[in-house]
């Protein structure tokens, strides 16, 4: 496929999959039509990038359904002057589309070879502003913080602790909690030191495995 083809499939996912869902958030959408999410992908499925699912990135790893990405996006609320923490770097395309949105982000993969192809592919594509760090994210980065917003994207029980401590107040965290193989997907703001909880869609993330998340 050529450059024009995959930029014509991502303007129909944004007209098919994003807008009749609910996505309304211009400067979203203006990323998803922009950021070349086949580029994140194994070359074997790229015809399949645009397509309305999750699909498989090497590790046992996945790169998140569109529509997921634009709703969690969405609740972060970006205005285009945050520092992000993303927990879960996986393909990178999470964190590319909040480049796009915010300041500065920080984003952490737990496996080494996902973190690399994710920071390679970033470098390549232009991001200036994307610093992939592989550690377990469920710790967070003390020294960088304290964050606008954190965005984790692997199933978490709760939302983790430290995440929690790193985050400024009138902060925004946004997270899938709940069981191993099902989740609700979280958004928390940081009122007077408390995380004031809102709950949205259902839906389904790999685990987040760390310290303060799943043990393995
Ligand atoms: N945001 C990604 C999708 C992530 S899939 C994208 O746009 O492609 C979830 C990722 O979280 C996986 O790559 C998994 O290895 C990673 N992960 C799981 N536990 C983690 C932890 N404790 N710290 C950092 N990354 C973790």
């Amino acid at each position: 496929m050529f450059v024009e083809d995959y930029k014509r499939l991502r303007d129909l996912m944004v007209e098919t999959q994003l807008i009749p869902r609910g996505i309304k958030d211009e400067r979203v959408l203006i990323a998803m039509r922009k950021v070349p999410r086949h580029l994140f992908m194994p070359e074997s499925i790229r015809y399949s990038a645009y397509e309305d699912m999750a699909l498989p990135i090497g590790e046992g790893q996945t790169i998140s359904q569109p529509y997921m990405v634009a709703v969690m996006t969405e609740l972060l609320e970006l205005k285009g002057d945050e520092k992000v923490l993303e927990v879960g770097t996986g393909s990178g395309y999470q964190a590319a589309i909040l480049a796009e949105l915010a300041r500065e982000v920080y984003t952490i993969e737990r496996i080494a070879s996902l973190a690399e192809k994710a920071e390679a592919c970033l470098k390549d594509i232009g991001y200036e502003n994307v610093y992939v760090i592989a550690s377990d994210g469920t710790i967070g980065l003390p020294d960088k913080a304290p964050f606008d917003r954190i965005i984790i994207t692997a199933a978490t029980p709760v939302l983790p602790e430290p995440l929690i401590g790193q985050l400024k107040e009138g902060g925004i965290i946004v997270a899938p909690v709940g069981e191993r193989f099902s989740q609700i997907l979280v958004r928390g703001k940081k009122e007077e030191g408390v995380i004031v909880e809102e709950y949205h869609t259902p839906c389904v993330f790999v685990p987040l495995i760390g310290e303060y998340g799943w043990k393995g």
